[in-house]
């Protein structure tokens, strides 16, 4: 078995050779996430990735772009990073990008000097699980950082030269806190200026603490409209200077596409159309097929 499974990958990475230099989310808590329950995380050692490099070079040798996995790969000590990202550009002569998800307080916990070391190396995009801008919602899914803490860590990537591209999810505050959610997700989006916006609807996973607070009552989902009503309330405050924002992922009740500020207009027209036409939102059963 060459990979540890489960294997994730954003959905941009497609194309994208999957190196695994970790095990597992170095934080592993949040309520509505099942991805890396099943695993124990560590880092691999450098002779285990040298081992996976070898591999990968022998299937993919004219790799342009490597994904490094799994969760929080800048939980690494900096200098193993960096030394593993030189073997990559050395091994792979075709390769142009090398990108990783990166969790807030890994981002929090290196130097804007570790961080710019590292971006030099070659890694030179994160994807930023946000989620929420909403202190209570941060909370209660258990993410780990305060909104304030989550802007550090995007504006520190950003201040390192890395691209920034931040998901957000739609829902994630339950109908309590749907306005909450949306408000403050605005303000922590535009304080923290990302390159890339995606907005997930949110799926609830089996085993999760987000799916016993469902059965219980505790939590309560939105409806596809009040998703609607959500996004809307969300991207009206929005001040981002040139963010490429998408909503078309498979969980999403609507696809939308477009750059913010310059098409927040013609986003929030769909969104408002969509509110009258059900027939433009994605059934529920289609939904991740
Ligand atoms: S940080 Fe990301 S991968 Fe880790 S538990 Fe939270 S959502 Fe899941």
């Amino acid at each position: 078995m060459v990979y540890v499974a489960p294997l994730y990958r954003p959905p941009s990475e497609a194309s994208s050779l999957i190196l695994q230099v970790t095990i597992g989310c170095s934080h592993n808590q949040c309520t509505f996430c099942y991805m890396y329950k099943t695993k124990k995380y560590r880092i691999k050692s450098l002779e285990e990735i040298k081992q996976h490099i070898q591999w990968g070079q022998s299937v993919y040798p004219h790799a342009r772009r490597i994904f490094l996995a799994d969760g929080n790969v800048l939980s690494m000590p900096t200098q193993d990073l960096i030394n593993v990202l030189h073997i990559l550009f050395e091994e792979f002569p075709y390769l142009e990008r090398v990108t990783a998800y990166a969790g807030p307080k890994d981002l929090l916990a290196k130097s804007d000097e570790e961080l710019a070391q590292i971006r030099q190396a070659g890694l030179s995009m994160l994807y930023l699980g946000v989620e929420s801008g909403s202190p209570k919602v941060l909370a209660n899914i258990q993410k780990g950082v305060t909104p304030e803490e989550m802007i550090l860590a995007g504006q520190k990537a950003r201040q390192a030269g890395f691209l920034l591209s931040c998901t957000i999810i739609l829902g994630i505050g339950g109908k309590e806190l749907t306005a909450e959610h949306a408000v403050e997700t605005a303000k922590v989006i535009s304080a923290m200026q990302p390159h890339y916006l995606g907005a997930l609807t949110l799926m609830i996973e089996e085993k999760t603490v987000l799916k016993t607070q469902i059965e219980s009552g505790e939590f309560q989902l939105l409806n596809p409209l009040e998703v609607i009503d959500e996004l809307i309330m969300m991207i009206e405050p929005m001040e981002l200077e040139n963010c490429v924002f998408r909503s078309n992922h498979a969980s999403n009740y609507l696809y939308l596409k477009g750059t913010l500020n310059k098409d927040k207009e013609k986003l929030l027209r769909t969104l408002k159309e969509a509110k009258n036409n059900s027939a433009m939102l994605a059934a529920e059963e289609s939904r991740l097929l």
